[in-house]
C-alpha cells in the first residue's frame, strides 16, 4: 500500500508518545493523505488539530477513524486498551468497521498474547487485512525528535515491508523487522528486561565502589574501558553528576518513567514464563522496580532512580568537597 496512493491515515491514542508521532506524520506525509484521529482525551486531539488544522480531522471514535482510513496506527497504554480499541469495545471499535484490505499497525508496548489475539481476530474476520506489532524505543524525547527505534513484527519477505518502513521512518530513525507476528514486541520486552537489569547492576556496582572510597567518575571510566562497558553507565549513568546529559543529573527527569519500566519488566517476565525461559534475576528485578514505583521519592521519575531506591549516595560531590576542606583545616 503505497503512501502516495492512499487518501486517509488513522491514528488512535495521542498520549505522550502518540501525539508527537502523529505530529510528524501530519508534517511529513504526502499532501494527498488526510489524517483521522481519536483519543478519549479530547485535549490532545484538539492540540494536534490546532497544530495542523488542514491535515487533521477529529473523529468521534475508533470506528470512524477506521471507516475513513486505509492505514490505521494505534499507540495505547496496555493490552486491555488495545483489545478494547480493536475488538472488545462494543460497537465503536476498529473491527466494527469493514477493514478488509487495510493495514493496521499497533505501536503500543503490550503483552504478546493480546497482540496475537487481536491479529488472529482480524485474520479470521477480515482475511485481506494485515495487522503488525511495531513497539518503539527512545522515549518521549525520541518521539518528539523522530529518533525512536521501531521493532516491527514483520517477516523480511513480507510484501508490505517496504511501505511499512517508509511510513514508520517518518516517525523514527531505525526500523528493524524482527521476523514475524508479535516478534517486535518480544524484541522490545527482552531489550527492556536487559536494560532494566543493567541499570540495577550499575547502581549496585557504583554503590559498592563508592562506599569503598572510589570516585564515581573513576568508576565510570573503569567500566567504560573494561569488560563492564554498557550504554546505561555510559550515557544514562544512575549516579547523578557523573554524565551531564543523563536524566539522573537533571533530578531523574526527562527519562523513561520507573512505572513504565515496571510494566515492561513484568510483561517480559510473563513472556519468559510462557516460553519456558529461566530467569534468575527476574524476580529480584521486578521487586526493585515495583518498590521504586511505589516509593514517593522515586515515582514518576526516570527508571534509573533505582540508584536512589537502593540507597546510593547522591551527594557524593558535596561529601568529597567537605572531606577535602576538613583535611585542609
Ligand atoms: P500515554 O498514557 O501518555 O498515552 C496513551 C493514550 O491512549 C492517552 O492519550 C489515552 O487517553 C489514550 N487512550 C487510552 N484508552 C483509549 C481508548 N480506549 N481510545 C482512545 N484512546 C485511548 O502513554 P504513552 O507514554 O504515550 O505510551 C503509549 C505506549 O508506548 C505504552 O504502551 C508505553 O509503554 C509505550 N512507550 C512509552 C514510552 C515513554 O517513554 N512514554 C517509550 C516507549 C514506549
Amino acid at each position: 500500500m503505497e503512501l502516495s496512493k492512499i487518501s486517509g491515515l488513522g491514528f488512535v491514542g495521542l498520549g505522550a508518545m502518540g501525539l508527537p508521532m502523529a505530529g510528524h506524520l501530519a508534517a511529513k506525509l504526502p499532501e494527498n493523505v488526510h489524517i483521522f484521529v481519536f483519543d478519549i482525551n479530547q485535549a490532545s486531539v484538539d492540540q494536534l488539530h490546532q497544530e495542523h488544522p488542514q491535515r487533521i480531522t477529529k473523529c468521534s471514535g475508533a470506528k470512524e477513524v477506521a471507516d475513513k482510513s486505509e492505514i490505521i496506527l494505534t499507540m495505547l497504554p496496555e493490552g486491555k486498551h488495545v483489545r478494547s480499541v480493536y475488538m472488545e469495545g462494543g460497537s465503536d471499535t476498529i473491527c466494527s468497521s469493514d477493514i478488509s484490505g487495510k493495514l493496521l499497525i499497533d505501536c503500543s508496548t503490550i503483552d504478546t498474547a493480546s497482540s496475537l489475539a487481536v491479529k488472529d481476530y482480524i485474520k479470521e474476520k477480515f482475511p485481506t487485512a494485515s495487522f503488525y506489532d511495531a513497539p518503539v524505543s527512545g522515549g518521549v524525547v525520541g518521539a518528539q525528535k523522530a529518533t525512536i527505534a521501531i521493532f516491527l513484527g514483520c517477516d523480511g519477505n513480507d510484501k508490505n515491508l517496504p511501505h511499512l518502513v517508509q511510513l514508520l521512518q517518518l516517525m523514527g530513525k531505525e526500523v528493524i523487522p524482527c521476523g514475524g507476528p508479535s516478534k517486535g514486541l518480544a524484541a522490545k520486552l527482552s531489550n527492556n528486561y536487559l536494560s532494566g537489569i543493567i541499570a540495577i547492576a550499575v547502581s549496585e556496582a557504583m554503590d559498592m565502589g563508592m562506599r569503598s572510597g572510589l570516585d564515581p567518575r573513576v568508576l565510570h571510566k573503569v567500566y567504560g574501558a573494561g569488560t563492564a562497558q554498557n550504554t546505561i553507565c555510559d550515557r544514562f549513568c544512575p549516579v547523578p553528576g557523573v554524565y551531564a546529559d543523563a536524566p539522573s543529573s537533571k533530578g531523574y527527569t526527562n527519562g523513561f518513567k520507573v512505572q513504565l519500566m515496571r510494566k515492561d519488566f513484568g510483561l517480559a517476565l510473563d513472556m519468559a514464563k510462557r516460553v519456558g525461559a529461566k530467569n534468575v534475576l527476574g524476580e529480584a528485578g521486578y521487586a526493585t522496580y515495583d518498590g521504586a514505583s511505589e516509593d514517593p521519592r522515586c515515582r514518576d521519575l526516570d527508571s534509573r532512580v533505582v540508584y536512589r531506591y537502593l540507597g546510593g549516595n547522591e551527594d557524593w560531590q558535596k561529601d568529597a568537597d567537605e572531606a577535602t576542606a576538613s583535611k585542609l583545616d
